[in-house]
């Protein structure tokens, strides 16, 4: 059996949304330059209302014997990368050599370690194991070793959602009701934003704690946004509200500085790796000691084949990887690990409903849990009521 072709769907629609959308965003880096500093969340534009435009791609992999693997939506970026470098490497292959593959396209992709390319590369890798198991006829995590169980502790990441407390308290309210048992809010401030900044930091920590109550676990995005000192302090101003761990406070170059960190905060977990990739990578943050928690991307740091082999170094210094958001590979991922390796899933409650929409099989948390999907792949399907218009392209 061969793989024929590497091709790219387009599809539109619209999206019926109900509910709060890019109301906020988080602090960036780049936000210390004050042309940066009052830009929105630049989602849909301010006086856009449901149902929205909406448009994705989709990679898909043919082989001879008629079969296709599918992952999306991808970006036009990564697209172009898969069609004119890696294409030509994939093409021809026995479908079925996920590690063969990942290793030709890894050599060739020399500059490529970090980044676009090794999302391209994750992103074949996605469509070859949603392939594998369509030929096989199994569940993905069925052929990683899975299932570890039947749902998953999932989460409810609040991207988008405003940052004014009386807001955060009613959307905190339904967000219990709905049987979450752990939220993760973002921060729009940072060391550039002075006292006010720090202030209203802290005032989202409070907020988040009492609308929820005592037991629901909370967790706070810096997005690679702070410095050192800044972290120290509001460590130590958001210990009484008792936050699981603070993610990303610095650059994800800064390993040492996590480090620091990690040694210096008491009671406060740090996390790091959404913006890290492979083995390799990740390696560089468990012998620095720079993390309690890893949250590499399955759809960024190169696919379920790296994922895996992530999942393995990192039990062997028994640090839990909670992989950022990544939709279905998370899920198809998690539950191929043990509840220790990957104890739960992150769900963008926002971003996830988003980039669903063409697809028939949808993540749907149920009493803060997802639950492991049965049919074959990744249950990469197209839904074809929801396409409007579809269209082959090239890059
Ligand atoms: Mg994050």
């Amino acid at each position: 059996m061969k793989i024929t072709a590497v091709r790219f769907l387009r599809v539109t629609g619209s999206w019926d949304y109900d509910g709060p959308l890019g109301e906020e965003r988080l602090v960036r880096p780049v936000d210390i330059y004050p042309e940066f500093r009052d830009e929105g969340p630049g989602w849909f534009g301010p006086d856009a209302e449901s149902p929205y435009p909406l448009s994705a791609l989709f990679l898909l992999i043919d082989t001879d014997e008629g079969v296709t693997g599918m992952y999306g939506p991808t970006q036009d970026d990564v697209a172009r990368i898969v069609q004119r470098q890696l294409a030509r490497i994939v093409v021809g292959e026995n479908p079925h050599a996920v590690e063969r593959i990942w290793d030709k396209m890894y050599r060739h992709a020399i500059h490529g370690r970090k980044g676009p390319t090794m999302m391209a590369i994750s992103h074949v890798d996605l469509a070859l194991w949603d392939l594998k198991g369509k030929l096989l006829g199994a569940p993905t995590y069925e052929l990683l070793g899975g299932p570890s169980r039947e749902n998953i502790r999932t989460y409810a990441s609040m991207l988008g959602y405003s940052i004014e407390p009386k807001l955060v308290t009613e959307r905190l309210k339904e967000i219990v009701a709905q049987g979450y048992s752990a939220t993760k809010w973002f921060f729009r401030n940072g060391p550039s934003d002075g006292e006010e900044g720090v202030r209203k930091n802290v005032e989202l920590v409070r907020t988040v704690r009492e609308a929820v109550g005592p037991d629901i676990e909370t967790i706070f995005d810096a997005w690679n946004s702070w410095d050192v000192p800044y972290t120290l302090r509001m460590a130590e101003l958001m210990r009484e509200y008792r936050p699981w761990w603070i993610e990303e406070p610095v650059m994800p170059d800064m390993i040492p500085q996590y480090a620091e960190i990690r040694r210096s905060v008491s009671g406060v977990s740090i996390s790091g790796g959404e913006h890290e990739y492979t083995r390799w990578g990740i390696k560089a943050l468990l012998d620095a000691e720079a993390v309690d928690i890893l949250q590499p991307d399955p759809t960024w740091a190169g696919g379920l084949t790296e994922l895996t082999k992530i999942a393995a170094l990192a039990s062997s210094y028994g640090i839990p990887v909670i992989p950022h958001h990544g939709g279905i590979a998370s899920t198809q991922f998690i539950a191929s690990q043990t509840l220790t390796t990957c104890p739960m899933q992150e769900w963008l409650i926002q971003y996830g409903e988003r980039f669903q929409v063409f697809l028939t099989h949808k993540i749907e948390p149920r009493d803060g849990y997802i639950d492991v999907p049965t049919g074959p792949g990744l249950c990469m399907e197209l839904d074809d009521d929801a396409i409007e218009t579809r269209e082959e392209v090239t890059f």
